[in-house]
C-alpha cells in the first residue's frame, strides 16, 4: 500500500483509507465492522473516516467499539471525524453551525463515542455561513492547541473559504486547516480539478476525497437494474437511482475498458481517482467484506493507470 503525505503536511495517510457513512450502525454492526476493519489494516489501510452525525454518533461508538476489541494500538491509525450537523437537537448550537459553543462541545463528545483522548483529523462538514469564518478557525485551532485533535480541515468548503480561513489563521498564528474533503469520482469532478487547482501549490492543501464509486454507481451494480438491499434501496439514497440512469452508457464503455486490463469496474474507477497527485488518500465505502477486499484490489488499476497515459485520457474522455 502506498502512503503520501496530507498535502503539505507531515502526516502520511494509506492511498486507500475506509469510512463508515451509511455502513456502520446501519448494514454494519460492530461485529462485521471489525472484521471490515482487520480486513483493511491486513492491505496496510491506516486511516479510518467517520463524522459525528453518521448514524446519529452510532458510527463513532461502533468504531471506537471495534479498534478497542481488535486491540489496536493508537500509534498505529489516524482516525478522524466532523461537525456541523449535530446530533444533539434541533434548538440552536445544537446544529446546522459551526459556531464556537458547538464546536467545543462537539468535539467532546465525538471522543466520548470513540472512546479516544484525540483524533487524528477533526473537520467542519460543510460551511456554515452564520458563523463568522474567523470564529471557526479560532475554534478548530483551539481544539488543536488543546490536543484533542491533531489537524484540522474542510469538508465541501469553497475555494474561497478554504483561503479565507487559511488566511486568518497565517494571519494570527493559528493552526491552519491542512485537509479537505471533497466528493470526487469520475461523475463529480469539477471542483477537485478546476475549483481547487490553485489550493494545492499556494496552501499545501491535501485531499481525502469521498464517494469514489459514486455511491456504488462506478461498479457498474445499478447498469441493468436496482438489485435488492443495495444503497440505492435505502431510504434517503434513492437519489443515486437517477445518478445511474444518466450515467449508465458511460458506466457501460468504463466496464469495456476494465474487462480488457483484467480488474472490475470499480476497481478501474477507484484506480482512477487515486490517480490524482493531489489526492492524499481515497477513501473507500463497502457494506461487506467482500467488496472492501475488491476494492482493495484497485491498487492494480492505479499502476496500470500510473504506466499508461493513453489510459488515463480514455477514460477521461468517456466522462
Ligand atoms: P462509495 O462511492 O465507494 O460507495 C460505497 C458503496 O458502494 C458501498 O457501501 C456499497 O453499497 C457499494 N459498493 C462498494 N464497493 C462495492 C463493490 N465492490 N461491489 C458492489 N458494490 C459496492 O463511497 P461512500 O459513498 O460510501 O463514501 C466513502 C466514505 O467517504 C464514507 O464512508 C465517508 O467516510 C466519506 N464520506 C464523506 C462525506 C463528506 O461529506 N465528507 C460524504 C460521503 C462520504 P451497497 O452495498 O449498500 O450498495
Amino acid at each position: 500500500m502506498p502512503y503520501n503525505r496530507l498535502g503539505s503536511a507531515g502526516l502520511q495517510v494509506s492511498q486507500f483509507s475506509f469510512g463508515s457513512w451509511v455502513t456502520f450502525g446501519g448494514q454494519v454492526d460492530t461485529g462485521l465492522a471489525k472484521e471490515q476493519l482487520q480486513a483493511a489494516a491486513d492491505a496496510g489501510v491506516n486511516f479510518f473516516d467517520n463524522a459525528e452525525v453518521y448514524a446519529g454518533g452510532k458510527s463513532e461508538q461502533i468504531m471506537g467499539e471495534a479498534i478497542r476489541e481488535l486491540g489496536w494500538k493508537r500509534h498505529e491509525y489516524v482516525i478522524s471525524t466532523k461537525f456541523y450537523w449535530g446530533i444533539n437537537g434541533e434548538m440552536p448550537n445544537m446544529h446546522y453551525t459551526l459556531n464556537r459553543k458547538y464546536l467545543m462541545q462537539a468535539i467532546d463528545g465525538s471522543l466520548e463515542r470513540l472512546g479516544l483522548d484525540f483524533v487524528d483529523l477533526a473537520y467542519c462538514h460543510r460551511p456554515d455561513p452564520n458563523t463568522p469564518i474567523e470564529e471557526t478557525v479560532y475554534a478548530m485551532s483551539d481544539i488543536v492547541e488543546s490536543g484533542k485533535a491533531l489537524y484540522w480541515g474542510t469538508s465541501e468548503w469553497s475555494a474561497d473559504e478554504i483561503r479565507a480561513a487559511w488566511e486568518i489563521a497565517d494571519k494570527r498564528n493559528l493552526r491552519k486547516p491542512v485537509m479537505e474533503q471533497p466528493q470526487y469520482n469520475l461523475l463529480h469532478r469539477d471542483r477537485v480539478e478546476n475549483e481547487y487547482a490553485r489550493l494545492y501549490e499556494d496552501l499545501g492543501l491535501g485531499l481525502t476525497t469521498w464517494s469514489p464509486l459514486a455511491g456504488g454507481i462506478l461498479t457498474g451494480k445499478y447498469v441493468d437494474g436496482i438489485p435488492e438491499g443495495s444503497r440505492a434501496t435505502l431510504e434517503g439514497h434513492d437519489y443515486l437511482r437517477a445518478g445511474a440512469e444518466k450515467s449508465r452508457d458511460q458506466v457501460r464503455e468504463l466496464a469495456k475498458i476494465a474487462a480488457d486490463l483484467g480488474v472490475s469496474t470499480g476497481q478501474l474507477a477507484l484506480g482512477w481517482v487515486a490517480a490524482n497527485p493531489h489526492v492524499s488518500t481515497v477513501i473507500l465505502g463497502a457494506s461487506s467484506v467482500k467488496q472492501l477486499e475488491e476494492n482493495l484490489g484497485a491498487l492494480k488499476a492505479l499502476e496500470s493507470l500510473d504506466d499508461d497515459a493513453g489510459l488515463k485520457a480514455s477514460i477521461d474522455e468517456l466522462f
